[in-house]
């Protein structure tokens, strides 16, 4: 080992794990007791203010001016109380993360002091200077400014002396410049249209929520170790590094007992989360080693993904306490799994309903089949979208590789659930009357509760039903979640507007409402059946099946993105109010630029490594070597020197042509740097990146793998698989 990287794996080797003290409160007692809920707002806003937020929360209906002030007033006095003296506006611009600028509650008192305020007009809107945010062009051609504004229904909450007001980011003319603007838009587009459908089948539904229960996948590095992988630092992911001998064969580590440095990290995470009302629930190891999860209740989709940024902030800060790096790219090490989001998907009515689960009644059952039937349509006519929506560059090693989600969506429905829909589109029955015989026969009336407890889990299904709700699991460990959930709430908002539309028309021609329902939902299941694969999804006919189906299955992120664009998804964001042409191409701008920029980095970073660690450190053991050689000549004859000398000859042949490949490499790929840099079009751009510079960045990664395994170890200077995935 090299001096350096003997020490930092020593001390890594040597740290104890640092306690996180028990709570004295159980966690019913401190849960939320960092955030703005209503129980807060029932103390500190007067009642008639009170009723008004709630009823702004619960119902949309807009605030006006007063009501704003006195809820900031009571905010104010809360956060004060509780020792924050900053408040910020905290959005999601389109990054990966969370954006927030601080400003202290203090103005000018007029007598030369200061006073602590903070006004309705402050909590409702801010200006960040927020110009170099991604925004695809949308500041530059319209107007130059942004602003934020607040979103009441995600509580506000404290995070050290801060107060955050969740916020959304548009620009001046209207256009969203972030992923939460058009997720509530979403949000309420899919609540609509769900409510419309569910009156077919009784009036009291009022709204429709859309729920969601993310699954958040990380590894945990020590951050000595980090600190010593300059890949890791900067582009969040090891570049090079031959497999560990031992990794994730045994499968030891899954559901394994959780080390105690870990360990405390969690049990932090947990206090902490909990204190800001996010209701963690699950944690575990994971399949490969050093990868864990965890888990929450699932909660309002808004206000889960808010917590899942949350979250991912709080891991990134705690995990430093206990001298670790959290890492959330989706595929840190070659060989061994990478990390993902599953989004568990539902919606569900105010009056206590999962649309996604089946019920007790025919009437219950027909409405289930009715959701599940709407949304398979709906992930069938945007699958090539959806796909879109959790693409990124980072999420392009995970995707297609043998332990993630295909790149090809398609809908487990597992074997009852599959039945009842053949069932039902095979019975030709015209005028089916659910209360009675034939309803029994359709089996409506039957459809066995038991598919809430669907243990038929099929792993390699990108979009899967478990019983009372879908599992989008293609979603990368380090999105935004809302990137999906915006469109898949938006598809199946479309989509149901669609099938009602039919259906009137049915009834208006006098057809029994029933009945309408199910001819449209025969028409349906028969339509969108390419979408239905309940095989193994990492196969190679499925992939060759799923081309002949006519399901998207382009593999090139940059190509991907295309799908925004097109005709039908256009009309889909439109028809849905969520988003509009301009929006979506200058996100699209922005999609492949991030995507350029992050290959760009990772090829520079690359580069940098060959050139000052991997061929100096090589052409040092391989000097030693040669050194070796010629000292045998002095020792022994010269045939007995020779050959005794043969091994050390042919590595020290190898590292030439090795080195020599990985310099050569290197130069083309700055060279075709410079051609790609010159294209104008940020889609071309991003097109060469990945057509020519990724395959480069693996061509040079293979050599310096072959390398590490020949070098004395005394001399590498880059901390390896084995110490990075085992240390802890
Ligand atoms: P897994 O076996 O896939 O790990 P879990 O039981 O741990 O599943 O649940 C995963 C997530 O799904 C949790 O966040 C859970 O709250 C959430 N979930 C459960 N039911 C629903 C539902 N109807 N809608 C949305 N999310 C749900
Ligand atoms: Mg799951």
């Amino acid at each position: 080992m090299s001096k350096l990287r003997f020490r930092v794996v020593e001390s890594a080797f040597k740290k104890r794990a640092v306690e996180t003290p028990l709570m004295k409160e159980r966690p019913s007692e401190y849960f939320g007791q960092n955030v703005f809920n209503r129980a807060k707002m029932f103390k500190y806003l007067p009642e008639k203010a009170y009723k008004q937020i709630t009823d702004c929360i619960d119902n949309g209906t807009p605030l006006d001016r007063e009501t704003a002030t006195a809820v900031a007033e009571g905010m104010r006095t809360w956060a004060t109380e509780m020792g924050a003296t900053h408040y910020t506006h905290w959005f999601h611009p389109l990054t990966e993360g969370t954006a927030e600028k601080h400003d202290a509650f203090i103005e000018h008192d007029g007598k030369g002091g200061v006073i602590e305020e903070f006004s309705g007009k402050l909590l409702i809107q801010q200006e960040p200077d927020a110009s170099s945010f991604p925004n695809g062009g949308i500041r530059n051609t319209f107007e130059a400014r942004g602003y934020s504004a607040w979103d009441p229904s995600s509580p506000a909450f404290i995070v050290g002396d801060t107060l955050c007001i969740p916020t959304i980011f548009i620009a001046y003319t209207g256009e969203s410049l972030d992923y939460k603007a058009p997720l509530l838009k979403a949000l309420d587009a899919v609540n609509k249209a769900a409510v419309d459908v569910c009156h077919y089948f009784g009036s009291d539904v009022k709204k429709v929520y859309s729920y969601l229960g993310w699954e958040q996948e990380y590894f945990l590095v020590d951050e000595g170790l980090y600190a010593a992988r300059p890949d890791l630092l900067l582009t969040g992911r090891t570049l090079m590094g031959h497999e560990s001998s031992k990794n994730q064969q045994l499968e030891d580590h899954y559901f394994g007992a959780i080390p105690t440095r870990v360990m405390e990290f969690m049990k932090d995470l947990e206090i902490e989360s909990l204190k800001l009302g996010i209701p963690l629930k699950t944690r575990h190891n994971e399949v490969a080693p050093n990868q864990y999860e965890l888990a929450p209740i699932y909660e309002e989709c808004n206000l889960a993904n808010d917590h899942n940024l949350l979250v991912m902030a709080l891991m990134r800060k705690l995990s430093r306490k206990h001298g670790f790096r959290v890492l959330l790219h989706e595929k840190p090490f070659k060989g061994v799994n990478g990390s993902g989001k599953h989004n568990n998907w539902s919606l569900g009515t105010d009056t206590g309903v999962l649309l996604m689960a089946p019920g007790k009644t025919p009437e219950e059952n027909l409405r289930f089949i009715t959701f599940i039937v709407n949304v398979l349509m709906a992930v069938y006519r945007h699958n090539g979208l959806l796909k879109a929506s959790i693409s990124s560059a980072t999420n392009a090693h995970r995707l297609g590789a043998n332990e993630a989600p295909p790149a090809i969506i398609s809908c487990f429905l597992g074997t009852q659930l599959s039945e009842v829909l053949s069932h039902l589109e095979n019975s030709e029955d015209e005028d089916l009357n659910l209360a009675g015989k034939q309803g029994m026969q359709l089996n409506i009336a039957s459809i066995p509760e038991i598919l809430i407890d669907n243990t038929d889990r099929n792993r390699t299904s990108p979009f899967a039903f478990t019983g009372n709700r879908f599992e989008f699991r293609a979603v990368g460990s380090e999105a935004n979640c809302a990137s999906a959930m915006l469109v898949l709430n938006a598809a199946v908002a479309e989509q149901l507007k669609a099938f009602k539309a039919e259906v009137d028309a049915k009834i208006a021609e006098g057809k029994e409402t029933f009945a309408a329902i199910l001819e449209v939902l025969r028409k349906d299941i028969k339509a969108c059946k390419a979408i239905h694969f309940d095989g193994n999804g990492y196969s190679d006919e499925w992939k060759a099946e799923a081309q002949s189906r006519g399901l998207d299955c382009e593999t090139s992120v940059p190509v991907i993105f295309d799908n925004y664009l097109k005709q039908q998804s256009i009309q889909m964001f439109e028809n849905t109010d969520v988003m509009n042409k301009v929006e979506l191409e200058a996100r699209n701008e922005v999609k492949w630029e991030m995507y350029t920029k992050k290959i760009q980095i990772e090829a520079r970073v690359l580069g940098d490594i060959a050139m000052n660690h991997i061929i100096p450190t090589a052409t040092k053991y391989q000097t030693s070597l040669i050194d070796n050689v010629y000292k045998m000549k002095d020792l022994f004859p010269a045939d007995k020197a020779s050959s005794l000398s043969a091994r050390n000859l042919e590595i020290i042949e190898d590292i030439a042509n090795r080195t020599n490949f990985i310099k050569e490499k290197v130069d083309a790929m700055v060279e075709a740097r410079k051609v790609a840099n010159k294209i104008e079009t940020e889609r071309e751009k991003a097109i060469a990146y990945h057509d020519i510079i990724v395959p480069m960045l693996e061509e040079i990664r293979y050599h310096i793998d072959k390398l590490e395994l020949v070098v004395d170890d005394q001399m590498w200077t880059l901390p390896k698989y084995r110490e990075l995935l085992f240390i802890r």
